[in-house]
Formats: C-alpha cells, structure tokens, sequence
C-alpha cells in the first residue's frame, strides 16, 4: 500500500500567493457563513493585497480580517450607500489599485448589497473578479438530498402577508427546487404560509445554522414542519435556508389546465365569477384560481 501523501498547506499557500491578482480590479470575495476556516487560499491572499475592502458592516468585516491577521482600510458600502461608495471604488480602481467587496457572510450581492458597485465598476469598463465560496443556498441544496436537476432561488419572501402569499402562489407550479432565506422571527409564519401555498404533501428542507456548532438539516412533509419547529425552542434560533420540492408533473398539467379554462371564461365573466366556476370545472382551489386570474388580468 502507498503512503498517503503529507498534507502541503504551506506549498499550496507559496502556489497560490504566486498567482497573478491584476491591480485596478474589483474583487468580490466571498467569506465564511459561520466557520472562519471557510473561506479560500485566494481569498486570503487578495485580502492581504487589497489596498481596501468594501463591506457591508464596517465593525463585522474588522473582526473577520482580525481573525486572519489583516488589517487593511474599511469601506462601508451598505444597502443605503451603494451608489455614492460605487463612485468613490471607481476613482480608486481607475488610480489602479485592487478593492475587495465583502458582505456580512456569504457571497455578495446574493440577498446583500453588492450588486449596484458591481453593476457601476462594469459600467465604467473595470474588471471584476470573483473568488468564489460560501453561499447558504448552495450549501443547504447540496445537503439537502433533494433530487433535481433545477432550482430557483427565492431567497427572502416579503415581509408583508398578503405580498408574500401573492409571491408563493406564483411559485406553485415551479417544477425546480425552490431556495428560500428566512428570518428566525419569521420562520414559523412562513412555514404556515409555505403549507397553505403548497400543500402538506411536498418535501420540506430546514438547513439551520450551517458550518456552526448547532448545525442541523432536516427533512420532512411540510404537513409535518410547523410541529417540528415547535418541538424544541431552538429550532426557531439562527439562521434558516428552507427549501421546497419543486411540483410533480401532474401540478405543472393543473397549472396549464386552471390557464386555458380561466382564458376563455375571463372574455365573459369578472374575476370572482371566472374563478368560482373555473374551481367547479377544474376542481381546483377557489382562492389559487382567483389569484391566478388577477394575474392573468394584470391587475
Ligand atoms: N450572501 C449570503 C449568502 O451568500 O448566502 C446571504 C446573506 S442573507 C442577508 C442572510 C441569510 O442567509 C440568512 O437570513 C439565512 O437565511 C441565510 N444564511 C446565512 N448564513 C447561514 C447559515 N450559516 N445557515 C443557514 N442559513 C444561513
């Protein structure tokens, strides 16, 4: 049997550190989503180049670069600030230097400012840099076991009740894999609403506190997740992705079916009248139906 071969920490940090990092670029770095040993050699080393970093909370991103022994020049670029700090990044990375863009956790610009910098550093013709890394999306659907070539990403519902409804109501039909991001004050909430929109029969997945200490995936029917969440006062701490199964087949047919009715009987009759009679004629959900024809209405 070979000897397994020693792990080179330090020769891959020497290859990496070889590696080329153009100046007057714009870096979007992804950072660790709750344990510092995630995040990339590239990473680290742009950091320690970078003649400043963007970031989403000046006081969090300190103690992030503490905590790798880099201290470097902070710019807050939060979601109130976006355009102005782009200007300022612009000027800079037009005199050449290299700027980082962080968020809180995770990847930027995915649910986190970052997109508008993004955006304006195209615009003016610079070069943007991903080093990639932790997404809490990702990393919930690649634990989650559930089977499908496709996912969409949600990420956060609205906060308002009769908004979030009217987004989910649009989303039953989705064949893929659905992606949510969930607050812990409103996780139980949404799980209800989850359950009315989608039904008791489909998968739901919790992926709660990932790469922490208390990290925890769990699968069940979403008739069952409102009493798992209950179960123990923990469950309803920390951070949440939630995912959805997407629809069977036969969900996307009653989708196309509920369309083609509520087309013909919407030349004639309102929405309240077409929707009533499309639920006796396709046998489906009276309110679903009537949402739909408020949406096929374009009101
Ligand atoms: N940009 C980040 C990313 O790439 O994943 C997401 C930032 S968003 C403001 C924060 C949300 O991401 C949380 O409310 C939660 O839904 C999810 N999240 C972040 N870290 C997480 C973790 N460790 N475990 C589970 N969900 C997490």
């Amino acid at each position: 049997m070979t000897e397994p071969s020693p792990f080179q920490a330090n020769k891959l940090i020497e290859a990496v550190a070889q590696q080329s990092y153009p100046s007057a670029t714009l870096y979007v770095v992804a950072t660790p989503i709750g344990n510092s040993g995630d995040i990339s050699l590239r990473a680290l080393q742009l950091l320690s180049l970078a003649d400043a970093v963007a970031c989403e909370d000046t006081r969090n991103t300190a103690q992030l670069m503490t905590r790798y022994g880099l201290h470097k020049t902070l710019i807050a670029a939060h979601q109130h600030n976006e355009h102005e700090v782009a200007q300022k990044i612009i000027q800079r990375l037009q005199n050449g230097e290299r700027i980082a863009l962080v968020s809180d956790a995770g990847t930027p610009a995915v649910s986190d400012p970052g997109a508008i910098i993004v955006d304006q550093v195209r615009a003016a013709g610079l070069r943007i840099c991903p080093l990639p890394g932790c997404s809490a999306a990702i990393s919930a659907l690649s634990a989650s076991g559930l089977i499908h070539d496709q996912f969409y990403f949600v990420g956060f519902l609205p906060a308002k009740a009769g908004q979030r409804d009217t987004v989910l109501q649009q989303l039953v039909s989705m064949p893929a894999t659905m992606i949510f991001y969930e607050a812990p004050h409103r996780i139980v909430d949404s799980v209800q609403a989850l359950l009315q929109a989608f039904g008791g029969d489909r998968q739901i997945v919790f992926a709660r506190e990932l790469t922490k200490l208390f990290e925890e995936i769990h699968r069940c029917k979403l008739s069952e997740a409102s009493a798992w969440l209950q179960a123990d006062s923990h469950r309803e701490k920390g951070e949440f992705v939630v995912l959805i199964e997407g629809a069977a087949q036969n969900q996307e047919d009653d989708q196309a079916e509920a369309k083609r009715v509520l087309s013909i009987l919407l030349t004639e009759l309102s929405v309240k009248q077409a929707a009533a009679l499309a639920a006796q004629i396709t046998g489906q959900k009276k309110n679903a139906l009537y949402q739909l024809a408020l949406e096929m209405k374009g009101e």
